[in-house]
C-alpha cells in the first residue's frame, strides 16, 4: 500500500498565507485520492514510490499513464507539505552555500523561483531540483509529472494547481505565488542536499 506523508503541522498552520479549509481539502481529498487510486493498479508490486517513475516500464503498458500519474501526484505532494511550515527557514549548510553561489543571495534565488513560477502555464509545480552532480536548477513541469522522471531529484517544490489557493485567492495566483514565502521550510531540501553531496 502507497501512502501520503502525514500532514507534517496542523490545517491552520499556513494561516495566513493558505487558509485551513485550502490544506484540509488538498491534504485529505486531493493528495490522498492519488495514493488511493495508485493503489488501484499496484496490488503485486515491490517497488518503492520514488522508484515508480524510473521504473515505470515494468508494469504492464495500459497502466502506465495512470500509475505515473497518480505516483506523481503522491511524490509532489509529498515534498509540497514538507516545503511548507508554519514559520519560514532558509536553506543551510551545502545547499545555502550552493544557492548563495549560483544565485547570489537566497533573495535572488527567491525572486527567480517566483518568476518562474508566474511562467507556469495551466497546471502543474514549480521545482529546486539537483542533478547527480549538485547541480540546481528551478523548473517547472506540468500535471502530475515528478522530475524523478528526468533523473533530476526534486528538493523543494510549490503546488500550482488551482486547488492549492483558489478559496482563498480565486483567479490572484500572482499574490498566493508570492505570499507562500512566508510559509516556505528549506530544512527537508537543505537535510536532503547535505546527505546526497
Ligand atoms: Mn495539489
Amino acid at each position: 500500500m502507497y501512502q501520503a506523508i502525514p500532514l507534517p503541522y496542523d490545517y491552520d498552520a499556513l494561516k495566513p498565507v493558505i487558509d485551513k479549509q485550502t490544506v484540509n481539502i488538498h491534504y485529505n481529498k486531493h493528495h490522498q485520492k492519488y495514493a488511493e487510486n495508485l493503489n488501484k493498479y499496484i496490488q503485486d508490486y515491490n517497488i518503492p514510490l520514488n522508484q515508480i517513475p524510473t521504473r515505470i516500464d515494468e508494469f504492464p503498458i495500459q497502466d502506465r499513464g495512470q500509475i505515473l500519474y497518480n505516483a506523481g501526484g503522491v511524490l509532489n505532494h509529498d515534498l509540497y507539505w514538507q516545503s511548507l511550515n508554519n514559520i519560514s527557514s532558509l536553506p543551510k549548510g551545502k545547499l545555502s552555500k550552493k544557492i548563495n553561489n549560483d544565485y547570489g543571495s537566497f533573495e535572488n534565488f527567491k525572486q527567480t523561483f517566483i518568476n518562474k513560477s508566474k511562467n507556469l502555464v495551466g497546471s502543474g509545480y514549480t521545482f529546486l531540483v539537483t542533478d547527480d552532480n549538485g547541480n540546481l536548477t528551478i523548473i517547472n513541469l506540468p500535471n502530475q509529472e515528478t522530475p524523478l522522471s528526468y533523473n533530476l531529484i526534486p528538493l523543494f517544490t510549490i503546488d500550482l494547481w488551482e486547488h492549492s489557493y483558489y478559496l482563498k485567492y480565486q483567479n490572484e495566483r500572482n499574490k498566493y505565488i508570492e505570499n507562500i514565502w512566508n510559509k516556505t521550510n528549506f530544512d527537508y531540501a537543505s537535510t536532503l542536499y547535505e546527505n546526497l553531496f
